[in-house]
């Protein structure tokens, strides 16, 4: 459902909810990746239609830009957006592309890696809520909690780690008993961060096998880009199968009327960047943060300060010139 690229893009709310629709996994959907999305989609553009939604990415980053100014004077919600996805996905180029235009200091994001040690003798939700953005700020979690029902499901053995007490880890025989419980508290997690403000957006960056075997051989060829890789990537790699499965589970299970799922196609990043950008905008559209408005009594004392400013300019004319009108040394 491409947006229409006139002189200027149509960004209404209604447009930009129309636009993301095919993308939300609609609560209670059964989903199976890899058949339910293609990662390869455009949205209904090709290629030469690049510099269109460039143009519809621009305003987008502007319109961002605008909300997020908004939203920390309103400062009631804060903005949480998840992003997860298999390695070279481009959850880095996404959160630098999308975010480009925002004020840097109304954003913090937040990654995550294999947990410490302090952090595995606490609860598996406690490091993340030490980063949840407070109103009106936006936050990005560079892989999330979901990582507890995604890389600990594919590698059940990170679950010794986390010295859970009998009956919390799963039975033997009845493991799955561990994930679905997991996938309830997050829910009941989000649904408690969004009645106190915080308005949730999960994307899932949806990559192909083939289209992450690529750009792991561009890492390898492109001495700049050899930073980028490790060994590591294609052992996990190896596990693309478990992870689509888990992936399927996740959205299945967790995308809720509160905190819904965007499954964004991930093989062409102009696309996937122009789609996490509208996702972003439709939630801020539906916060429609505004700008204070001032009480009476804000108004008359902003009112008395007007008065002494302008006095004091008068006061400041007069002290800072000669009498013939010229300036005085070291007078502004
Ligand atoms: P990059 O783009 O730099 O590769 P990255 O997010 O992949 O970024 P890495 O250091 O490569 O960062 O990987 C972080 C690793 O931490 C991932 O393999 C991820 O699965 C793992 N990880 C994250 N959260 C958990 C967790 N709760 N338990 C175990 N492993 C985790
Ligand atoms: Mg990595």
């Amino acid at each position: 459902m491409p947006i229409k690229v006139k002189s200027k893009p149509d960004l209404s709310p209604k447009r930009i909810r129309k636009f993301v629709k095919p993308f939300l996994v609609p609560p209670g959907a059964k989903v199976r990746l890899p058949n339910d999305f293609d990662p390869a989609s455009t949205g209904g553009y090709n290629r030469e239609d690049g510099a269109g939604a460039q143009q519809i990415l621009q305003a987008g980053i502007t319109l961002l830009a605008d909300y997020q100014a908004r939203l920390a004077a309103q400062s009631t919600h804060g903005v949480l957006v998840i992003l997860q996805a298999m390695d070279a996905a481009g959850k880095d180029g996404t959160i630098r592309h999308v975010m480009s235009g925002v004020n840097p200091q109304g954003v913090d994001v937040s990654g995550f890696k294999v947990p410490s040690a302090d952090e595995l003798a606490h609860d598996y939700l406690w490091r993340y809520q030490a980063k949840i953005p407070a109103r009106g700020r936006i936050g990005i979690f560079n892989r999330s909690y979901y990582e507890e029902v995604l890389v600990v499901r594919v590698h059940p053995q990170l679950l010794e780690t986390q010295k859970l007490p009998d009956g919390a880890a799963g039975q033997e025989g009845a493991r799955d008993g561990i994930w679905q419980r997991r996938f309830r508290e997050i829910n009941n997690y989000e649904r408690y961060l969004s009645d106190n403000g915080v308005r949730i957006v999960k994307l899932f960056l949806n990559l192909s096998r083939e289209a992450q075997r690529e750009r792991f051989v561009s890492r390898i060829d492109q001495p700049s880009k050899n930073w980028k890789f490790t060994a590591s990537d294609v052992r996990e790699r190896a596990f693309w199968d478990a992870y689509q499965a888990a992936f399927s589970d996740v959205l299945s299970n967790t995308s809720t009327k509160w905190a819904p799922w965007y499954v964004v196609p991930a093989d062409n990043k102009w696309f996937s960047r122009l789609v996490a950008a509208a996702a972003i905008g439709n939630a801020l559209l539906d916060i429609d943060p505004d700008y204070p408005t001032a009480s009476s009594e804000t108004k008359a004392s902003l009112e008395t300060a007007r008065r002494e400013l302008e006095a004091e300019s008068r006061g400041g004319k007069r002290q800072g010139k000669t009498k013939n009108g010229k300036k005085k040394a070291g007078g502004r």
